[in-house]
């Protein structure tokens, strides 16, 4: 009896003595300073001998698998290590209730596949937290078919709850090792949904969060562009109202990160996103409460928040390239390339819905561009570009075709009257004067229509025929709207041809310099002649020079031309001082083209043309207009043909951007009054008006003031009465042949007074 229970004392004293000890090398090897890998892998080794088990594991819960976080007596190839295994009865029972299960017996349905062929018998599984819905287990399995006692149970729980620290280090440095594996795979996202989807996935499983979600922040806007992971009606109503931006600032949030802001019943960590400083966009991962997020969620999410940064700007990077394919970068519209497209794809459609196509050319933007300078004309395109959209429907498509064109594509309309119809919205939208730098601007735009019917023309073809209308609507003056049928289409397709025919012009004796007497008005005498150009086309006839030199401005030819005229001018002039000796000797006034100021060399190039024909650089006057660019270069040519006694006059005073430095910084000494002003001088208030200022401008300047298209004699006395001192127009001779000139000019001796009234 004494013996039996010295006996039990002694064992009940072994066993207790075997706990301890077993206790004592347990919270040795944990109190053990180590890094939490090592720890995790030496407590493993540890439990193992003392508990005489042939398997231990650390296992996380992954939907309804065991993952092994770290684990003692498994191969080290062994797939179970890969793929873990499925969560059994005992396993679910304690994760779902916090609580130590053990079994012993027949335990295949609970076991790793290679742990079957082991002959287990006992097993326990401990969760490393003590609540519900634990995600990690302790596992042990040992072949003795004795059940975990009570005390080593008990042994257990508290190796489990010190052993939660070391596993939650671990699987930090796996998600870290994740991250580095796949982080930089984000960025291999194009485009930016499927990014942030896939954003949104890895957060979840980095996090182990219930839910995650990613906003992207559009700053320009104002708005939360785009958001994966929430409903529209989450994203407004939880965890706060989403729609201002201000509140969405990084230093906010850095308030709320650590392990994560309560929100009812969840834990939120909230975590931004950045690129150089300013917000991109916002992580959000979601926990339940009790559960809340391991110490250093925040940071790994920031780590995370970095590679979804970078991915982002690439995301966009590729937007842009992409954009940039089809959008014009100064007015942010569709470009040429997007017009062929779209026109292509309505163009396949049924032919009941015709597709109508609109050519715009803003007038004299040329004038603008050389006048305030080129930014300004940036400006400018930007400006009309966004009256435009507005004058058309959302749908429509709208593209900046190049220099000053746009080209607008009007899907499904009923008819060519429609076309015209938005034509003339379109050029009504233009109407108002636009506000460039201080300066007050108008433009207007030529345009042209066509309707092309799916099935029965062409993208180009339709482009060729919108571009032809509008050199049409071009011809007929500023701000028109010219539409083509079918008819009109041929007709006008030998128009554009004028273009490339004009080079030729020369060649084939097609051009005639044509002269303008220019009076005084005082003494009726001729002084001088305005050179004036003539094409004479073989089918057009005459072409006039409005049509064509700009077309020759435009091209290139303008530079030969030019030249040709003023040497053809200076020739005759010699002649006609030869002929008809005056004192002071008449003068040849001849146009000249901003481009023939801006190349190279041009003040040499012109002295030579002129005294190359003989004739004295006093005798010549050479006209400009305003809208001639005053570049340095233009300035320095004009200064030294001014030097050598070229006189500058210029043209068409008052109609175009009138500026008084200009006058200032142009050698200029005569003004010739815009014919528009002239006839209405006698019976518009307002014309006289301008005459009167500009007569007082010249005054002040010592400018010689020339009036053109004088057609009439009152035109004529109320010039002079003004104090106009010169004047040219049919009242005195039309533009005449050198010939007819001649005779003229005889008719006309230079001593004679012209007859007047
Ligand atoms: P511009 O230099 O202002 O020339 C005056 C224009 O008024 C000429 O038109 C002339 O024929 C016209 N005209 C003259 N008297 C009267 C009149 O009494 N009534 C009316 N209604 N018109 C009159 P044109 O010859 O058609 O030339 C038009 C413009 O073409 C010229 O305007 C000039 O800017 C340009 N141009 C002509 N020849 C040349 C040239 O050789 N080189 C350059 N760069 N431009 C030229
Ligand atoms: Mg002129
Ligand atoms: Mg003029």
């Amino acid at each position: 009896m004494v013996h039996d229970e010295l006996a039990r004392a002694t064992a009940a004293a072994r066993v207790a003595y075997r706990d301890t000890t077993r206790l004592i090398r347990l919270l040795s090897v944990l109190g053990e300073p180590a890094r939490p890998e090592q720890l995790l892998d030496r407590t493993l080794a540890v439990l193992s001998e003392v508990f005489f088990t042939e398997i231990v594991v650390v296992a996380h819960q992954a939907g309804n698998r065991l993952l092994a976080i770290g684990s003692f007596g498994f191969a080290e190839d062994d797939p179970v290590l890969r793929e873990g295994w499925p969560v059994g009865p005992a396993a679910a029972e304690a994760l779902g209730t916090g609580q130590l299960v053990t079994r012993a017996g027949l335990l295949d349905g609970e076991l790793p596949s290679s742990a079957v062929p082991l002959g287990i018998h006992s097993a326990a599984w401990v969760p490393l937290a003590a609540e519900l819905d634990s995600e990690d287990l302790l596992i042990l399995l040992r072949r003795s078919r004795t059940a975990f006692t009570p005390s080593e149970q008990h042994m257990l729980r508290s190796v489990a709850a010190r052993l939660r620290l070391a596993v939650e280090e671990r699987e930090r440095a796996i998600v870290l090792e994740q991250l580095a594996r796949y982080g930089h795979l984000l960025a291999r996202h194009l485009e930016l949904a499927p990014l942030l989807d896939e954003a949104v996935e890895m957060l979840r499983r980095l996090t182990a969060a219930d839910q995650t979600w990613v906003v992207t922040i559009d700053h320009d806007q104002a708005v939360l562009r785009a958001h994966r992971g929430l409903s529209d009606a989450d994203v407004a109503e939880w965890p706060r109202p989403a729609g201002r931006v201000d509140d969405w600032r990084p230093a906010a949030m850095a308030r709320s990160a650590a392990t994560g802001a309560a929100v009812d019943d969840r834990v939120v960590l909230r975590v931004p996103v950045l690129r150089d400083g300013t917000l991109v966009a916002v992580l959000f991962a979601a926990r339940q409460r009790r559960r809340p997020f391991a110490p250093g969620a925040a940071e790994l999410t920031a780590i995370f928040a970095n590679h979804l940064a970078v991915a982002i700007v690439n995301a966009e990077l590729y937007r842009r390239l992409q954009r940039r394919a089809t959008e014009d970068p100064l007015t942010g519209l569709a470009n040429r390339v997007l017009v062929g497209q779209r026109l292509e794809r309505a163009l396949a459609g049924p032919p009941t819905a015709p597709v109508g196509l609109l050519f715009c050319d803003l007038d004299r933007f040329k004038a603008v561009n050389d006048l305030l300078g080129h930014e300004a004309g940036d400006e400018l395109l930007q400006q009309v570009g966004q009256r435009l959209r507005r004058s058309v429907r959302p749908t429509d498509l709208l593209a900046r075709f190049g220099g000053d064109e746009f080209v607008i594509v009007l899907d499904a309309v009923r008819d060519l009257g429609e076309v015209a119809e938005v034509g003339h919205r379109v050029s009504g939208a233009l109407d108002r004067e636009f506000r460039l730098r201080g300066e007050r601007v108008r433009v207007s735009a030529s345009i042209g229509g066509v309707l092309g019917i799916p099935g029965q023309t062409t993208a180009s073809a339709m482009l060729r025929d919108a571009d032809a209308a509008m050199y049409v609507a071009k011809e007929r003056g500023l701000g028109q709207v010219e539409v083509f049928d079918e008819a009109a289409s041929h007709q006008a397709l030998d128009r554009l041809d004028l273009r490339s025919e004009l080079s030729q012009a020369l060649d084939r004796g097609q051009l005639e310099v044509y002269y303008q007497p220019i009076h005084s008005l005082g003494t009726g005498r001729v002084v001088a002649l305005e050179a004036l150009l003539r094409w004479h086309h073989p089918r057009h006839g005459h072409v006039p020079p409005e049509v064509f030199i700009p077309l020759a401005e435009d091209t290139g030819a303008i530079m030969q031309i030019g030249d040709w005229v003023l040497g053809q001018a200076c020739r005759q002039l010699a002649r006609w001082q030869a002929e008809l000796p005056a004192d002071p000797p008449l003068a040849i006034s001849v146009n000249l083209a901003g481009a023939q100021l801006r190349q190279t060399g041009a003040a040499e190039r012109i002295l030579d043309t002129i005294r190359g024909a003989g004739v004295d650089p006093t005798h010549v006057w050479l006209e400009v207009t305003e809208n001639t660019n005053l570049s340095d270069r233009v300035s320095n040519a004009a200064e030294a043909l001014a030097a050598a006694g070229v006189h500058f006059a210029l043209d068409d005073f008052g109609t175009a951007y009138s500026s008084l430095s200009y006058l200032r910084r142009f050698p200029i000494e005569l003004l010739k009054i815009d014919l528009t002003f002239v006839a209405g001088i006698t019976d518009r208030e307002r014309d006289r008006g301008v005459v009167r200022a500009i007569l007082a401008i010249a005054e002040s300047l010592e400018l010689t003031a020339v009036g053109e298209g004088i057609e009439a004699e009152p035109q004529r006395a109320a010039l002079a009465e003004l104090g106009c001192q010169l004047g040219q127009g049919h009242l005195f001779s039309p533009p005449l042949p050198a010939g007819a000139a001649t005779t003229y000019l005889r008719g006309n001796a230079p001593t004679k007074p012209l007859p007047t009234g």
